[in-house]
């Protein structure tokens, strides 16, 4: 293809795409066209227009963090991990200039946004991994049913925890958790 077509394709890719992935795809191969030609004749390029596809691979660079931000964004578990990922979009802002990524990077970042409200704090999900771990170790630490030998395991109700048997339900047997069980279980909180 021609050096001028590749060159016109490429600014109205820019000016009009709104698919990140296109745009990008459609730059690393313009920039890789035209690195041949330049190589075969330079003087065809003015020094304007060298200046314009070195902003134009700097788009390209910004567009593939955009795409890591993306997914980012879409793995976070957390509020916190949802902020990380909108501070790292608005950070993209300014070298995301074509008006197309401009309003992708808005959508992107209002969807994060409506997200992040319905995710859990870090702290939360690091209280219950704590929860887990203590419910795991005083499990391992309780004495067996006393009925059939089997070992207990923490049943949570409305009205309080106790130790029921595993062999639930062929085996009815429960007991109370005693009182330094209740503390360390009460520590998690
Ligand atoms: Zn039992």
């Amino acid at each position: 293809m021609d050096m001028q077509d590749t060159v016109a394709r490429l600014k109205q890719g820019i000016d009009t795409m709104a698919d990140e992935v296109k745009l990008q795809d459609l730059i690393l191969r313009s920039l890789r066209d035209l690195r041949a030609e330049f190589r075969q004749s330079s003087d065809r390029f003015c020094p304007n227009l060298i200046a314009e596809l070195q902003r134009t691979a700097r788009l390209a660079e910004a567009v593939h963090e955009f795409r890591d931000a993306v997914d980012d964004a879409a793995d976070a578990r957390t509020r916190d991990e949802a902020m990380d990922v909108a501070w790292q979009l608005e950070s993209l802002r300014a070298r995301l200039w074509p008006p197309m990524l401009a309003r992708r990077l808005d959508k992107e970042l209002r969807e994060l946004a409506e997200r992040a409200a319905s995710l859990p704090e870090a702290l939360t999900l690091k209280r219950g991994a704590i929860r887990r771990r203590i419910v795991m170790e005083l499990e391992s630490a309780a004495a067996p049913c006393t009925k059939c030998g089997k070992c207990v395991v923490l049943r949570e109700t409305a009205e309080g925890a106790f130790w029921g048997c595993s062999a639930f339900p062929r085996c009815f047997s429960s007991r109370r958790l005693k009182r330094d069980e209740w503390k360390s279980l009460e520590s998690a909180h």
